[in-house]
């Protein structure tokens, strides 16, 4: 996929909505979720970048295609390359930020700049998709601090939710707004929590049940996310409807090719509520 620098103004003057997806324990899913939601307003005629803030191991551009980055997050962090340039095409429009793959990279890269990063996307997108690493080491609760709001993706088990709590707790003792909690990889085993125990325990609005599903994992293997690979499977389905909410539209039909509607949240704050609490 080719790079995407000519990125303009937002189709309103008002900061972006900037989303961090994060988790607790390491694999619930935050990258799936972050593709898949952003592709879907993608095809929604939103505009929207999706980043990986997964420095360490972040694999958003490998799901997507895109490994063969010149230029990557690691590099502006390292303050060699501006934003401009790590930008990519991705699926359906949605642009792209990859997180570099070298260990040099890694060392280079400071999270700190990560605030100038979302500072600057949000003036220029909709939606800012922040697809995060898991737990709680510094680089992984800086954007924490930096996004409207926080979205934990957790699966149905005990020990997924005894660490997701940690986040939510570290959240609440820096001042993070948490929007709810996505049970990802739901159907799995009889054992599981049930969605409303998830959000129960979390003390969080359930946004989304997305159900274990194989073809998840074939999407990953072909790089294409599953809400453009087989938009009518249930997960795909769910996927959307979170785009929807997100967009301040839900119950909206999905997907559909349109331009970009003005955005129905107040303007003028970046604390209003992105999912609609
Ligand atoms: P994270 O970013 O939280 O580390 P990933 O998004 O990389 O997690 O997902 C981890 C693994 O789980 C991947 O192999 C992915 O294909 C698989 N996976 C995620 N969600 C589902 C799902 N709903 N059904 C089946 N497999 C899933
Ligand atoms: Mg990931």
């Amino acid at each position: 996929m080719e790079q995407a620098n000519e990125v303009g103004p937002g189709p309103e003057s008002r900061p972006a909505k900037a989303i961090a997806v994060v988790s607790g324990k390491g694999g619930t899913g935050k990258t799936i979720v972050a593709a898949n939601i952003g592709t879907a307003l993608a095809m929604m005629g939103r505009k929207v970048v999706v980043v990986d803030g997964d420095l360490g191991m972040g694999d958003l551009g490998l799901y997507l295609g895109l490994e063969k980055s010149p230029v990557t997050l690691h590099e502006v962090l390292a303050g060699e390359a501006s934003i401009d340039q790590a930008i990519y095409e991705g699926p359906a429009g949605c642009k792209i930020v990859p997180s570099g793959l070298s260990l040099s990279g890694y060392a280079r890269a400071n999270p700190d700049r990560l605030r100038d990063v979302v500072k600057e996307l949000s003036g220029r997108f909709e939606f800012v998709i922040l697809d995060c690493g898991p737990g709680l080491s510094k680089e992984n609760t800086i954007p924490l601090a930096l996004v409207d709001e926080v979205m934990l993706v957790v699966n149905p088990d005990l020990i997924c939710l005894a660490d997701a709590l940690r986040v939510r707790m570290m959240c609440d003792a820096i001042g993070a707004r948490v929007g709810g909690v996505v049970v990802n990889r739901a159907g799995m085993s009889k054992a599981e929590l049930a969605p409303r125990e998830v959000g129960s325990m979390l003390g969080l609005d359930v946004l989304a049940v997305i159900p274990e599903d194989d073809e998840i994992r074939k999407s990953a293997s072909l790089k294409v996310p599953l809400v453009m690979k087989k938009k009518e499977s249930p997960a795909a389905a769910a996927h959307f409807s979170l785009a929807q909410r997100i967009a301040g539209r839900p119950g909206e039909k999905a997907p559909r090719q349109e331009a970009a509607a003005p955005n129905e949240q107040k303007k003028g704050s970046r604390r209003f509520s992105i999912f609609g609490k």
